[in-house]
């Protein structure tokens, strides 16, 4: 190794406006101002803008640990890799949905991309009363189109096995595994459970037909590698206004079952829908119905035409495959939903609640559809039923 080889470092405000210059995304002489702005658990990132020209860029670059724990918690850089990457995956399929690409560093793990600034995180909207008409249509396109490219049914198995190589993600897999799938279920230190809730998730943590269900889950995110998938597809990773839509943060992208994405889609969704009052619920339900409709039109579209599979045009084939992506949505559903509730991260718009008793009421609300999506995941046959549900118990 040559001394004058590169390594990495962590940007601060005034390199980042340097890189900036250095990759010539601006003048040399204009004046520029940076502002770190990341709100995630993980990782830096970093606005620079051009006052006088009314233009910006974002710089985003991991850290070599988890940013809200610290370097107690080593998490690998190549993550910044497989979110670029993905990103520019995705972009050839839906390039309306994701920013645009700059430029990369593995070294520094840095992605540079496209300014977002005039959007919203829709997870922040939501919260104060936004609605975002367009949301699932959005993303029921993009679920459909990436899932689908990248699925056995629109490439070689052969060719999908070297793309799912490049998309081996052993450490951000390994996260959600614990902090999804795992430790909400069990009376794990990492858990955060208000005194009030933990009557609540005492029952849970003791019900033996919800554990065997849930390890089922598990063992499907680890086990079946259909399509490449965003891996983290909650309010948080999508940026929209009431036009457009984007998705952000793919980090945890990696060859995994179809049906994840949209479950953490409708979970986080249905979250805030509980979260609100009754009378702005129904546009958020909505939501929850649409996406699943424009996924199943735009894969059925895609399968009709593009489908390499010999056994594709085979009669009830589709249907049952759809069938089967539904089942795990609703089970990955219920999963995100415990950990929601239970687990480290929780949903803001629900801690937001003041009242204490309203907020607990809502809490259990949310666990007993959390539990019933789990363990009767095969009888739901569309999200219609998955609406009722929510009405059942609120
Ligand atoms: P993390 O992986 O740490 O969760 P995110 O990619 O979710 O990081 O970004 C964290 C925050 O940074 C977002 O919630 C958003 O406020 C801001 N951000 C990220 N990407 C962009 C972008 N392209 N344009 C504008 N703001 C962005
Ligand atoms: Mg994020
Ligand atoms: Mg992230
Ligand atoms: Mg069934």
């Amino acid at each position: 190794m040559t001394r004058s080889e590169p390594s990495y470092e962590a940007l601060t405000e005034t390199t980042a406006i340097a890189l900036a210059k250095t990759l010539e995304l601006f003048n040399a002489d204009a004046d520029l101002i940076c502002h770190e702005i990341g709100d995630g658990n993980l990782n830096m990132v970093f606005r620079i803008t051009e006052p006088a020209a009314k233009r910006g860029i974002i710089i985003k670059q991991a850290l070599p640990y988890v940013r809200v724990i610290g370097e107690g918690w080593p998490l690998t850089l190549n993550r910044a890799v497989i979110e670029s990457e993905a990103l520019r995956h995705f972009a050839q399929h839906v390039p309306q949905y994701v920013p645009e690409i700059y430029y990369t560093d593995p070294t520094y793990a840095i992605t540079v991309m496209e300014d977002l600034s005039h959007l919203t995180i829709v997870r922040t909207g939501l919260a104060s009363g936004s609605t975002y008409p367009l949301l699932s249509t959005h993303i029921g396109e993009f679920l459909a189109k990436t899932l689908f490219a990248t699925s056995d049914f629109a490439m070689e198995p052969q060719n999908k096995r070297e793309l799912a190589l490049q998309f081996h993600n052993p450490e951000l897999c390994k996260i959600t595994e614990n902090f999804v799938f795992t430790y909400p279920l069990f009376d794990h230190e990492t858990n955060d459970v208000e005194p009030l809730l933990r009557p609540i998730a005492e029952q849970i943590w003791g019900d033996q037909v919800l554990l065997l269900e849930a390890a089922k889950l598990k063992q499907t995110f680890i086990t079946h590698a259909e399509a490449l998938l965003h891996g983290d597809l909650h309010t948080g990773s999508i940026f929209a206004s009431d036009e457009e839509t984007k998705v952000i943060d793919p980090e945890f992208a990696f060859y995994g079952p179809i049906g994840f994405d949209i479950g953490l889609f409708i979970a986080n969704t249905l979250l805030s829908a509980l979260a609100r009052e009754e009378s702005g619920r129904d546009a958020l339900l909505f939501h929850i119905t649409n996406v699943w409709d424009i996924f199943v039109d735009t894969f059925s579209t895609l399968w009709q035409q593009h489908n390499v599979e010999d056994f594709a045009p085979i009669q009830g084939y589709l249907e049952y495959q759809l069938q089967h992506i539904f089942e795990d949505a609703v089970g990955f559903a219920g999963s995100e939903i415990m950990r929601r509730i239970f687990g480290l991260a929780h949903a803001r718009d629900i801690e937001a609640i003041v009242e204490d008793n309203h907020r607990l009421i809502v809490k259990r609300n949310a666990a007993a559809l959390g539990r019933d999506f789990i363990v009767n995941r095969s009888l739901y046959q569309n999200p219609v039923q998955l609406v009722q549900a929510l009405q059942q118990v609120v």
